[in-house]
This record gives C-alpha cells, structure tokens and sequence, in this order.
C-alpha cells in the first residue's frame, strides 16, 4: 500500500472519531521498506477521562438492550466486516508487514470470533437453586461485570481486540479499547463497523502513551474489569496496578510452544503442517511451535525435512504476490531475533538456515532452525517470537514431557504420534493451556484459549471467555 493511500485513524472517543489531542505522535512504519506510512496522534490526559466519562453511562444504556438485540446488532457489524475484509486486510498488511491472504484470513477470523460471543450472548443463563422453604426462591444471576479496559498488542490486532470488543460487547459491558500504536488503521476499521450498530461509547478507541493509558484507566473507579495481551513484565505490571485496584484481569503473555515428535509420527505430514504454522505471522505468534523435540532414531530426518521446507518459503513483502512470509513488524523485533540466534549460537546451538536470501531493506529475518541446543540456551529459555526454531532430541516420552514442561511458559502445546498410550499420557501431564494433537488447531472461537504459569491468567474464547466479562450474583427472596 502506497503512503499516499495508507491514513493513520483516529481515536473513538464518546461516539465521535477525532484526532488526538495530547502532545505526543506515533510514526507508523511499514516494516517492508522502514519507511513511514503516517503519523497517529495520540490521546491526551482529557481525552481520556472523557472516554472514561462516557463508558459508565453507555454501559447502564449498552446492559439494558436484551441480548437478541445485542447479538443482532453484533452480527450486523460482523457482516459489515467481512465485507470490508480486503481493504482491511490491505491495511493490515501495510502496518504489520504480514502476507495479504494471512492478513485476510485474520480479518475474518476476528469476525468468526466476535459472531461466536454475539451468538453466545443469547445463552448467558444462571441457575435456579431448590429453595429451603416453600415461598422462598434461589437465583443465581449472570451480569455484565461493567466498564472494560482493554489492551491489545501489534502481532495480531485485529484477532487479539476481537477476543476483547467481542466477549465484553456480548456479555453487555462498554468497552475501551486501547490498541497497538504500532498498527493502528486495521483496528480503528474493524471497530467502525462495529460501532455503526452501537448505542454511543459502548466501544472506544484509543492510542496513546501506552503507560500513561493503562494508569489512568486502570485506576478509574468507572473501570471494572481488564483485559490485556503482550508481554510477560508489562502484564505483571498490569497486574499489580489491577491487584491494587482490587480489579479482575484477564492475561495472556505469549508462550513457547513444545512441540513432541514421537518415533511413529510422519515426519513429512508433520513437517507440511509445522513449517507453515511456524513461521506464519514470521513467527510472531503465542501460539508459535517453538522447541521441537523429536524421537532420536527420527531426528536427522526431522532436521533435513524442516530445513528443506523452512528454506523453500518465499520472503518478501505482505503485498507481493506469492509471498509466504513476510519482514518482522518493528526494527526492535528484527535486532531482538538477531540477537537470540547469536546468543544462542554462542552457546553452542548449531544454526540451520539459508544465508542471503532475505530482502535488504525493511526487517526482514530468514526463517531459521537451531538444531542441537543447549537448554540453558537463550532460546530455549526465552520466546523468540519470530522465525526461530529449536531442536533436540529426546529418548523417552518421560525425557520428551520433562524438556517440554522446563519452560516458565504454558499456553500452547504439540503432539505428533499415532499412539492413544502417548495421547493419554501427554494431555495428563504436558503443562500447557491448549494442547493440538497431530494437527494445529489450539485457537477455535468455541475453545477457550489462555495460559498455564507465566502464560497468564484466565481464558479467552468460549464460555470461559465470555465468563471473564460477567459477574455471579445470587438473589434469595421469599414471596410474601
Ligand atoms: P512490550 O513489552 O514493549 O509491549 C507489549 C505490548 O504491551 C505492546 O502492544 C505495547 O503497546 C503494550 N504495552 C507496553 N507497555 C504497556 C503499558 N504500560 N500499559 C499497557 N500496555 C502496554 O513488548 P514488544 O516489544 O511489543 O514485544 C516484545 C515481546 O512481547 C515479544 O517478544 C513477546 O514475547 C511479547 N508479546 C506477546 C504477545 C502475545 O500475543 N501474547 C503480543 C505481543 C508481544
């Protein structure tokens, strides 16, 4: 996309679109070229307390509308964002640097996943209980949890704030979204079309400075719950401002997926499903297969194989066409994954990729295995996000479940074998939120999908996520 067409949005504040006020500027760059695509002005101190101001009414307004009418209103907004799906995905691609199909395929997967919540937002039920005497009655009642604030990082925006606008906009609460300021347009595009359908504040949009946002909504009185996806040091830092605040919040800090090869899996059908997923995204994923541990007598085959098909994939720009793996999204990520594969080499991890074939400008990173590495290694330790692979391998299941649990991290898991014996024994014991066995299918809107151990807190997707928005309340009562 040309710098001429690409617009920075602005901020959705109390109903009105309209720049930023506060002093400060975000230069979005295309991380194909480093050149810049425009400049988001960011929200000043007012701007938020007006968000803020706002949010409380249009909950009271936003909780009273029945919930046929609030998945209706949402399923028009989908259907308006399905349409909209390729310039959004052009946008996307602009800010992001991913390929335009993954782009696309994001765009309607966040659809996907806001239809679920508006769909399930007509079968938020409670309970009644058997009451201990005849003119009495027990209800326990499942309510809106109140205003929401959310933040969502740079690698998927549009999937990540769908997760939120869609769980908080079904269960009845408002919502203000903060979003990555790195990749701005995609997401104020998505929010537009849900907005057309809502009553005024119900969603918000804002960009900022992201410390002095999370602060100012995080120690509001009018915020009730919170919602962040990134990093592990800044949702610990969330979190305690949140644990201050005696406020709910839900976490999910990345991960770095284990992914265990038995003996009897097919290395050629595992390798055709675990390339792609890898390095999709350029590996910038929680869900990323990462530290692969593969049964010795099948290791060299799994090395070449892996190598071969990483080694195959087309790089290059998200808009031109073929691509299959776009440049990482900022220079800080590109010198990051650099950096890893060099400290991890220094450690002894044997580097397997193909030199000089990645394009010079922008922040391109080859797709790269390390075979052999050391577990003290920093990528054995650390979450690469980005095109970086691991591999040892292992001589018993025990061996193979042990390695995989060693991380601090627990969201996403894989397995490869055609044994039931291996199947039981690795969804008892791997530590791991999600687990896809001999397929990749950890994220379904319908499933919950959240962390075990630095991984996060709760869950997002399915009853769980919806659950995240809602407060129990019991109501007893006799009849006079
Ligand atoms: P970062 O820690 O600087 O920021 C992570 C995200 O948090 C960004 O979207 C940022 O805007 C936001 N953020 C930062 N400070 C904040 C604050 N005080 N209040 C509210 N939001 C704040 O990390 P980064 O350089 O963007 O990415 C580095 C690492 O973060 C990655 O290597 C990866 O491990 C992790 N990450 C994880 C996810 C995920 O999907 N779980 C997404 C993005 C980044």
């Amino acid at each position: 996309m040309s710098v001429a067409i690409y617009r920075c949005p602005e901020l959705l504040v109390a109903g009105r679109w309209r720049a930023g006020r506060g002093e400060g500027r975000h230069v979005v760059v295309d991380p194909a070229t480093a050149e810049p695509l425009g400049e988001l002005r960011l929200a000043s101190r007012a701007d938020l307390q007006e968000a803020l101001d706002c949010a409380g009414p249009a909950f009271e307004a936003w909780k009273a509308v029945p919930a046929h009418e609030r998945c209706a209103r949402l399923e028009r907004g989908v259907a308006r964002l399905r349409a909209r799906a390729d310039d959004i995905a052009a946008l996307l691609t602009a800010e992001q640097g991913k390929p335009l199909a993954e782009a696309r395929a994001e765009c309607l997967m966040a659809a996907d996943l806001i239809k679920w919540y508006a769909e399930e937002a007509r079968r938020v039920h409670g309970r009644v209980l058997p009451a201990r005497s005849a003119d009495a009655r027990m209800d326990v009642l499942k309510v809106p949890a109140g205003p929401v604030a959310a933040f969502s990082p740079w690698n998927f925006p549009l999937v990540l704030s769908a997760r939120k606008i869609g769980g908080a906009l079904a269960a009845g609460c408002s919502i203000i979204l903060k979003a990555a300021e790195e990749t701005p347009a995609s997401v104020a595009a998505m929010v537009a079309c849900l907005a057309e359908e809502l009553p005024e504040g119900v969603l918000q949009l804002v960009y900022g400075v992201p410390a002095e946002v999370s602060t100012a909504l995080i120690e509001s009185p009018v915020i009730r719950k919170l919602s962040f996806t990134g990093s592990v040091p800044v949702g610990r830092h969330l979190a305690q401002m949140a644990a201050a605040q005696l406020k709910r919040i839900t976490l999910e800090l990345g991960g770095h997926a284990p992914v265990i090869v038995c003996e009897d899996a097919d290395i050629e059908s595992t390798v055709a499903l675990m390339v792609p997923h890898k390095f999709r995204n350029a590996g910038q994923a929680c869900l990323a297969p990462t530290r692969f541990f593969v049964a010795r007598s099948r290791y060299a085959d799994f090395l070449e194989a892996f190598q071969a098909a990483a080694d195959d994939l087309r790089i290059g720009p998200g808009d031109a066409p073929g691509t299959q793996m776009g440049p990482l999204a900022q220079a800080r990520r590109l010198h990051a994954v650099q950096d890893l594969v060099a400290r991890s080499a220094a450690c002894g991890a044997r580097v397997l990729t193909r030199a000089g074939r990645v394009p010079e400008a922008g922040y391109f990173a080859a797709p790269t295995l390390l075979a052999d590495v050391p577990l003290d290694a920093p990528a054995m330790v650390e979450e690469p996000f980005g095109p970086v692979a691991c591999a040892l391998p292992f001589d018993s299941l025990d061996e193979a479940i042990a390695l995989a649990n060693r991380s601090d991290y627990g969201l996403a898991g894989y397995l490869f074998t055609d044994s039931a014996r291996t199947i039981q024994a690795v969804s008892q014991r791997l530590e791991v939120g999600s687990l896809a066995i001999n397929g990749i299918g950890v994220s379904v809107p319908e499933a919950p999908f959240g962390g075990l151990k630095a991984s996060g807190w709760g869950s997002e997707s399915g009853i769980e996520g919806m659950e995240a928005f809602l407060e129990t309340r019991f109501t007893h009562y006799s009849v006079p």
